[in-house]
């Protein structure tokens, strides 16, 4: 047992935790029990756990995305030939992607209060999760489609449809239990690969030979690299299922989800700007084809 000499920063084994803390048995230490209070879970943020990295990279994003915010409503957009619609679209999102990262570090921070605490904070960390897979769809889907406004309205359409259908599934009893640890990986890949349908039904509507086109598909490959990658941390829980013990602390699958997310979150953030700066630069007609 990792012990730091009073009860209340002592870190336990994976033997000595409670059944609602026992998710993954290769992490072997460094859980944080017995915090009964908000506050004394709120202060195990400054202490070294099998948290910590969990908590403060999705911590570190969310301060990311709220100054990002400001930045772009204040200094890009209004530097541009923009509407007050660009404003919405990238203070929607950047919102989306605030709660996705804050809500995260909230369901790790606050895990250990109990076993109803653990259940709540999951499921906002859930919620969080659709949210931010929602704010990716939106940048993508309106500056791709900007030309095509019926095309545009449809897919904002479906991925609200999607959101909606992500959010009930989440009030089945049984989708928080470990044992749905898979059925959840694959009803959130299967809501992130909905978006391959969009993207090539966008190649279809631009021309190959057009910069758009060129400046975007590797953005969007990339996106998925990390998405899919972070994805595969998550499901095979490497490299704690064959080190197990050894990563406790740092360089456990979920920390490599954590950064990998919030990686993605990032890229596809800084690909929205571009898009939007060539949308204000660039008019519709003379570069893509009607539909
Ligand atoms: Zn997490």
């Amino acid at each position: 047992m990792l012990c730091r000499g009073t009860d209340s920063t002592c870190l336990r084994t994976y033997d000595e935790i409670p059944s609602f803390l026992q998710g993954n048995p290769c992490i072997r230490s460094g859980y944080r029990v017995e915090l009964r209070t908000k506050l004394s879970c709120l202060k195990s943020l400054f202490w070294l756990s099998n948290e910590t990295v969990n908590v403060w990279s999705h911590l570190v994003a969310f301060l990311y995305f709220v100054v990002a915010s400001i930045w772009v409503n204040c200094v890009v957009i209004p530097d541009t030939l923009s509407t007050w619609w660009d404003h919405f679209i990238f203070t929607f999102y950047l919102t989306c992607f605030q709660i996705s990262m804050l809500f995260s570090a909230c369901f790790h921070l606050f895990n250990c209060c109990g076993s109803e605490s653990y259940k709540w904070w999951l499921r906002v960390d859930l919620v969080g999760v659709t949210l931010g897979l929602c704010g990716c769809y939106i940048p993508g889907v309106y500056y791709a489609f900007h030309c095509h406004e019926h095309i545009q309205m449809s897919y904002i359409g479906t991925v609200c449809l999607l959101v909606l259908l992500c959010s009930t599934a989440q009030l089945h009893p049984l989708f928080l239990s470990h044992r749905w640890h898979w059925k959840r990986l694959v009803l959130y890949s299967a809501v992130s690969l909905f978006g391959i349908i969009p993207f090539i039904h966008w190649i279809t509507t631009v021309s190959f030979a057009v910069s758009i086109l060129q400046l975007f598909y590797p953005k969007v490959l990339i996106l998925y690299l990390l998405g899919s990658i972070g994805a595969l941390f998550y499901a095979t829980r490497f490299p704690e299922k064959f080190f197990p013990g050894h990563v406790d602390l740092f360089g456990a699958s979920h920390q490599w989800w954590h950064i990998l997310t919030a990686l993605a979150l990032v890229w596809w953030h800084l690909a929205a700007v571009e898009l939007f700066l060539y949308r204000v630069t660039t008019s519709c007609p003379m570069t893509e084809k009607h539909v």
